[in-house]
């Protein structure tokens, strides 16, 4: 088949967005590879956004550890990466309309405060008058009692009210970082992202992500939420419980890993080809009604370790 090469005229923008607090693994190998496919198939951009948004998580040269990784495994991206941390601006310039509309609040609550309440924030802090600047206050997001709805892609209808599950939400951290909620809406406005596809740990961040777009009055991308690979505690692939980072010289193997976790049935020799090949294949056979509903780990799995 012949490679898509022109994406100008696309109207899929796609994209992975890891967060450099590790190498990558298997589990983050398969969610890059499904966001490539989908994207790749309906002759779409793919684009990577480097989520080093919290540098007291990140791992150091985890950042070009994982672009290192995707290029070895033949994921080579659109266009120019875009690293969070160089976009302090644009979530300043979004916390200064947000504030102009009265949609933020300071909110000093302490943490203990915070497990009180079991995840559901009061709005204890919604009508305080400006407290002393020199105390360090998160900003809250007011929520409403709207419901919000979308339709995933994989994991079908979904709703939630934010307001009764969660209430006001926090989009600059205590510590002065735009926290994870905004800023990835932010930049997923600003890189024209179509359609989200991630794993599916994050399908419960959907809803305040689509209350931050419709606020911002952006359009809507679509979700499609890959389930994660559970290690055997049942928990997240991670580098907690045994996901040791890829082997990038065993690319094709670990290629192939994926795609049989995907229950592509590859056939054999494919993977005695060069990746952009394999890789090929699989934009031609790739069917997400084959996605497994929860992927397992397997420790004695074909997948090529280090
Ligand atoms: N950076 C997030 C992660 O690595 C993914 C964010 C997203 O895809 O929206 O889990
Ligand atoms: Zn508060």
């Amino acid at each position: 088949m012949s490679t898509v090469t022109s994406t100008e005229h696309s109207t899929y923008v796609g994209r992975f967005a890891p967060s450099p607090t590790g190498e990558l693994h298997q589990g983050s190998l398969l969610t890059a590879l499904v966001s490539y496919l989908e994207a790749k198939q309906q002759a779409g951009k793919w684009l990577v956004r480097m989520e080093d948004l919290d540098p007291p998580r990140e791992q150091a040269g985890a950042a070009a550890a994982i672009l290192r990784s995707l290029e070895a495994h033949g994921l080579t991206w659109d266009e120019q990466v875009l690293f969070q941390s160089s976009r302090n601006a644009a979530y300043a310039e979004t916390f200064h309309c947000l504030d102009q509309r009265q949609l933020t609040f300071a909110c000093t609550c302490t943490r203990q405060r915070m497990i009180d309440l079991q995840g559901v924030y009061d709005g204890h802090c919604r009508n305080q008058l400006p407290t002393n600047p020199s105390q360090a206050s998160a900003i809250r997001l007011k929520v409403n009692s709207n419901i919000i709805e979308h339709t995933d892609l994989y994991q079908g209808f979904q709703q939630q009210e934010l307001q009764r599950n969660l209430g006001d939400f926090i989009i600059r951290r205590r510590d002065g970082l735009c926290a994870y909620q905004l800023a990835v809406v932010v930049d997923d406005i600003f890189q024209g992202i179509t359609h989200v596809v991630r794993g599916s740990d994050l399908l419960d961040s959907t809803p305040r992500q689509l209350f931050i777009f419709d606020t911002l009055n952006a359009p809507r991308p679509s979700y499609a939420h890959v389930p994660i690979i559970v290690g055997h505690d049942g928990q997240k692939l991670s580098k907690q419980n045994l996901a040791e980072p890829l082997n990038d010289k065993l690319s094709a193997a670990n290629l192939m890993g994926v795609l049989r976790l995907l229950q592509m049935n590859p056939p054999e020799d494919l993977a005695a080809n060069h990746n952009d090949d394999i890789l090929n294949w699989a934009i031609q056979h790739w069917r997400s009604d084959y996605i497994p509903n929860q992927l397992k780990f397997k420790q004695n799995d074909k997948m090529a370790k280090r």
